[in-house]
């Protein structure tokens, strides 16, 4: 029988993140298994590893319990962008809060070590800049957004209450946008929609005036950080920010993707969505010094890749 590394778990492995996630464990060797119940992800995001012997696919919606064995879970089921999270928020916050609880039972049983895939989210509109670990945010509670946000705010306090009082082995990093291949086409992104609206030669739907900034990582790097963390020492617990600190305008990103692309899409502005922060920008001291990690790939090279992918697809 072959002998693998690792038993890995990855939930919300045929996600846009997961699927990467997925490429590098498979490739490092572990036994990889991806649980997904294809909500925003697709099976042809894995569909390339199906074959290979350690790799497994499992449908599972994660608000039921499951009971497996694993060494390892990276818990990301959850959907990410603003049209998939609002589309059935109840569902959402399940997701969140149902599906930490299950991963993290299952940890506490198998006496695995979980990572959270948390978010810049949990800072809300920002009133501090950039943005800091310690900064514990500015959210509403009620609004069109609160059911991804105070979801995932839930999901850490779950996270550190098994870790305290069950001492379960966890990891949360605190993911800011990331970009790249296999990000859904339609899931409202800016990244995508401004790639997929310039490669049709659509206008370019800047929200607002395009002043409000974000700060994109591309997910070669997101995957580097989020394994470094799994494997650091065991104090470093989190939460630890990953993500690019170069911050952009709105603006500035669209000029920048009709430029790679060559488009004749010119920009249309429009309303600016409820509780849209206004900056984000991380603060990665911590990434830096603890984990020696920082991204690697800048905008234009990633955008670049990204732009050959949807070219693919569109
Ligand atoms: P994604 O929507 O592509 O991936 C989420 C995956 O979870 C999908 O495959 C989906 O089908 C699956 N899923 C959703 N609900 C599920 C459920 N109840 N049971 C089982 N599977 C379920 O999004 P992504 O961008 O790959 O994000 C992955 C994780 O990273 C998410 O938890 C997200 O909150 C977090 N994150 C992502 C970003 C980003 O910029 N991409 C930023 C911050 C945090
Ligand atoms: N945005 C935009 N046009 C679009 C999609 C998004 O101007 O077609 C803006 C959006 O209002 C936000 C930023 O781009 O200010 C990033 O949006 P996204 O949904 O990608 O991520 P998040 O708001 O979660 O950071």
């Amino acid at each position: 029988m072959q002998h693998f590394q690792k038993r890995i778990l990855i939930t919300g492995g045929a996600g846009f993140l997961g699927s990467h996630l997925c490429d590098r464990l498979v490739e490092e060797d572990h036994d990889v298994l991806c649980l997904d119940n294809f909500f925003t992800g697709s099976k042809r995001n894995i569909s390339h590893l199906l074959g290979k012997p350690n790799f497994e696919l499992m449908r599972h919606d994660l608000v039921q319990p499951i009971f497996i064995e694993a060494d390892e879970i990276y818990n990301l089921a959850c959907p990410a962008s603003p049209i998939h999270y609002q589309y059935n928020p109840v569902k959402t916050v399940k997701t969140s809060v149902m599906g930490s609880i299950n991963m993290l039972g299952l940890a506490k049983r198998v006496k695995a070590k979980i990572l959270q895939a948390s978010t810049s989210e949990i800072y809300g509109n920002p009133a501090v800049h950039p943005q800091k670990e310690d900064y514990w945010g500015n959210v509403n509670t009620i609004g069109l957004r609160s059911c991804y946000d105070e979801g995932k705010r839930c999901a850490e306090t779950l996270f550190f209450d098994y870790h305290r009082q069950n001492r379960v082995n966890i990891r949360v990093v605190r993911i800011f946008n990331t970009y790249g291949p296999r990000m859904h086409p339609n899931d409202g992104r800016v990244v995508s929609n401004f790639i997929v609206q310039s490669l049709n030669n659509q206008k370019i739907t800047v929200y607002g005036d395009g002043s409000q900034s974000r700060s994109f990582c591309y997910v070669d790097d997101m995957v580097e950080g989020m394994i470094r963390m799994m494997n650091g020492p065991d104090d470093l617990i989190g939460p630890v920010n990953l993500g690019n600190p170069d911050e952009f305008s709105i603006l500035e990103l669209a000029e920048r993707i009709i430029e790679l692309t060559g488009s004749k899409s010119g920009i249309i502005f429009k309303p600016l969505p409820q509780d849209d922060p206004l900056q984000r920008k991380p603060d990665i001291s911590l990434a830096r010094k603890k984990l020696d990690w920082e991204p690697t790939i800048k905008l234009e090279d990633g955008l670049k890749r990204t732009i050959e992918y949807f070219k693919g697809i569109v």
